[in-house]
């Protein structure tokens, strides 16, 4: 005993699920270490299995406790989803881009040939479309039909369906519900439109992300630019301005500022002092 470093024998792994570290006897009681019945040679291992160990099972332990949301709303080119990111990235937080998720529906709807005007039949493709969320080194990637769909759903086209698709009720309330459903495995940072009004209204915090036509307009120009896609300035005021009136005015979840949450107009500022400030009402 004097010379031992690594203990023999334990809690048996086979009663043990090895991705969470939850016991299958008991719910909510996890194992790590070297209360396992797990042991190697010195030389590491023993060190490594109780690192690992600790780190799924604390991981399982706190899911679903305490988990907080960021909710970003606001309309098209004021940040978000750049801000969205950065700020995922300091707070080890998932980003979960919701506009993607209307936007792999549209995508469903133009690949069918649908009119997009048609409620019924959208709701229909909604409800069929095989639409998945998935997260590969940390970022989200949409899939449609089992395809990777992330950079076909970046296009004017699509932006434009989306817009269109998105008020319909069918298509929100699966939607609301797949969005809803990550927050009880992960902190999230959302963004999208109804985020803090209908989705997660007892978010942690909420901001209201937004910025003038022009400034959002020009946002968008350069982009497309630097991705070498040919387009006007004025078209895409346009189009901003378009689709900005569908999603203050439609129906169902209109694009608002929750009554609590904060606003940041980003038109005069970088985009690190947009993250600072949310980094400081987060703190
Ligand atoms: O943010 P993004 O431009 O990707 O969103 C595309 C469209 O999806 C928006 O114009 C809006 O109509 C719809 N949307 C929505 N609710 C959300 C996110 C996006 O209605 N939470």
């Amino acid at each position: 005993m004097n010379q031992a470093v690594i203990t023999n024998g334990g809690v048996s792994v086979k009663k043990i699920d090895p991705k969470t570290m939850e016991s299958k006897l008991q719910k909510n009681v996890y194992f790590a270490g070297e209360v396992l019945d797990v042991d190697a040679l010195t030389g590491g291992f023993n060190l490594q299995i109780a690192f690992s160990t600790g780190y799924a099972a604390g991981k399982a332990a706190a899911k679903g406790t305490d988990m907080k949301q960021i909710a970003i709303d606001g309309p098209a080119g004021a940040g978000k989803s750049t801000v969205a990111k950065i700020l995922a990235e300091r707070l080890d937080y998932m980003y979960v881009d919701t506009g993607a998720m209307y936007r792999t529906i549209a995508l469903a709807c133009i690949r069918k040939g649908i009119d997009l005007a048609d409620e019924a039949a959208v709701s229909k493709v909604c409800a069929e479309a095989d639409i998945s969320i998935k997260y590969e080194n940390g970022v989200q990637v949409m899939y449609l039909d089992g395809e990777n769909v992330s950079e076909a759903i970046r296009n004017e086209e699509v932006s434009k369906a989306a817009s269109d698709t998105s008020k319909f009720l069918k298509v929100r309330e699966r939607l609301v519900q797949m969005q809803r459903d990550l927050t009880k495995e992960y902190n999230v940072i959302m963004d999208g439109r109804d985020i803090g009004t209908a989705v997660l209204p007892d978010a942690t915090l909420k901001i209201y992300l937004t910025a003038s036509v022009q400034v959002r307009a020009e946002r968008r120009y350069k982009e497309y630019k630097e991705k070498g896609i040919a387009c006007e300035l004025e078209e895409i005021k346009k189009d901003i301005e378009q689709r900005d009136h569908n999603d203050m005015t439609r129906e169902i979840s209109p694009l608002r500022k929750a009554d609590d949450a904060v606003e940041v107009d980003t038109s005069d500022l970088t985009i690190d002092e947009v993250v600072q400030k949310i980094i400081d009402l987060w703190k």
